[in-house]
Order: C-alpha cells, then structure tokens, then sequence
C-alpha cells in the first residue's frame, strides 16, 4: 500500500484535532475529522448538517449510516490516495468495520491506531476553557494555551467561540457516550496489532513527539 492511514481515538478532550493539525504539517495527508466535516455542514445549513446538530447538541454519535457515508466520501478523494489522517472517525465497531472495507476497495488498510490517553477530570478542565477559530478552525485553551489577544485567532485574525457542546453536562454525556460506543474499538484495534498508548497528559510538544515516533514506527513496519 502506499501511504499512511492514521487513526487518531481517544476521548473527547485528549486533544486529536490540535494534534492532528501539527502532525499533518509533517505527514503531508488530509487531516479529516468528522466533527468538523458535521460542523461544515451545520455552518451550511444542509439537510445533514441539521440532523446532525440534534445528536451533536446532546452528545449523542450521529447514525452510523450518514456517518460513514459523509466521511467515505471524503477519503474517496483523490487528495486522500496516499493517506489520511483520521480524527474522531471510527467512533463505533460498525464505523471501523465500514473504514476497513472502503480503505480495503482502494488496496489499502490502517497503518497505526495512537490511543492518546486522558482523564475525565483533564477532559472536563479542557473542554471548558476551549475556544475555536470560527475562520480557521485552530483551537485554543483559556488555561493552556490562550490567544495573544483576548477573543481573537493569532492565526489568522478571526473570531474565537465557545463550541455548544463544550458545557460540562454535554462534555460528561459525551463521555459516557465514547465509554458505551467508542472505547470498545480499543480492544478492535489491540487485537489487530495497531493499538499504540500515548500519554495525552504531557506537554502539547511532548504529546506529538510522541505520536511522530509511533506513527513513524508503524508506517517503517508496514
Ligand atoms: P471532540 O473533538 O470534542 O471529541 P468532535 O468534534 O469529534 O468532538 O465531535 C463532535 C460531535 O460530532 C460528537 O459529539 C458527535 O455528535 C458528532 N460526531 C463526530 N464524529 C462522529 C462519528 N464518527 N460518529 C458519530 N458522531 C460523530
Ligand atoms: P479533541 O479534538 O480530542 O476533542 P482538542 O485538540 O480540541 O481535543 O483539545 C481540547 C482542549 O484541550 C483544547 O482547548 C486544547 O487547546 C487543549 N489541549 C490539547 N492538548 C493539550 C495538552 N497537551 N495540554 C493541555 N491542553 C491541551
Ligand atoms: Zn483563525
């Protein structure tokens, strides 16, 4: 196969889309995140994206079916041929089992699965003080990492919010939601030999560090 398909799991909190943007700089794949993609649509106001606000809002998975739909679309792309890096996307069995079917159609498979590890006090402290680029999608933290300016993306100028889903009932549902749905993927992909544990507590520096040796590891092996 060419290429290096990365999945990135982990709670919500443990920081897969900040990673995600660092690592793609060096990978040079498309970082798709399924999150954002359902964000895009809500922003746009599609059909999808609307029936995916009510499952967001709650911290509920939207259905498998548009999931997979949405998001195999997007690795259909000619710019996804020689690797992805995937974030927030499988997030149930069925997802994974539908990503390794796609993946296999185009000869290709999961390189390595980083589990970036987190604990639900961490995630809670976070997910509070998050602040999103509405412009540019970079992410923020009130307490870890805050803008220059209060309010403003040192990116690109735009303006900082707070996402919906980020009060601390919706960060606790969501976090039931990936004990009960996502974490059984954690034994999918042990027993599949991908399974990588990364220590999500450390420095944002030492976290992708981290995550560069792994998948660099995995890609040599495969
Ligand atoms: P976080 O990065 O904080 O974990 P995401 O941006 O990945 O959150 O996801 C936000 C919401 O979008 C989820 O709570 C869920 O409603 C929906 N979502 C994202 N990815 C998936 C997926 N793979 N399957 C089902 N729902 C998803
Ligand atoms: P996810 O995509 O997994 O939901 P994010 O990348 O959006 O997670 O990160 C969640 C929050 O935690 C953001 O406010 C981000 O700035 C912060 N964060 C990410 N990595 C770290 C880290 N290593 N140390 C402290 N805060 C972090
Ligand atoms: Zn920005």
């Amino acid at each position: 196969m060419s290429g290096t398909v990365v999945v990135l799991l982990g709670p919500p909190g443990s920081g897969k889309g900040t990673q995600a943007k660092r690592l793609v700089e060096v990978l040079g794949t498309p970082h798709v995140s399924s999150g954002d993609l359902f964000r895009h649509h809500l922003s746009q106001e599609t059909e999808l994206g609307l029936m995916a606000h009510s499952y967001m809002e709650d911290g509920e998975l939207v259905p498998d079916d548009v999931t997979v739909e949405m998001v195999v679309e997007r690795i259909s792309r000619p710019d996804c041929e020689d690797g992805v890096l995937l974030d927030g996307f499988p997030r149930t069995l069925n997802q994974a089992e539908a990503l390794k079917k796609a993946l296999a159609n185009r000869g290709h498979q999961v390189t390595v699965v980083p589990l970036i590890q987190v604990s639900d006090d961490e995630v809670l402290r976070r997910l509070t003080a998050r602040r999103v680029c509405e412009a540019c999608g970079a992410v923020y933290n009130l307490v870890f990492n805050p803008p220059q300016e209060e309010g403003v993306c040192d990116v690109c100028g735009g303006d900082l919010y707070q996402r919906e889903d980020d009060d601390p009932e919706t960060v606790n549902h969501r976090l039931y939601t990936y004990y009960k749905e996502t974490s059984p993927l954690i034994g999918y992909y042990f027993a599949q030999d991908l399974l990588v544990e990364i220590d999500g507590e450390q420095s944002f520096k030492a976290v992708s560090e981290d995550l560069l040796r792994a998948i660099g590891e995995a890609a040599k092996e495969s």
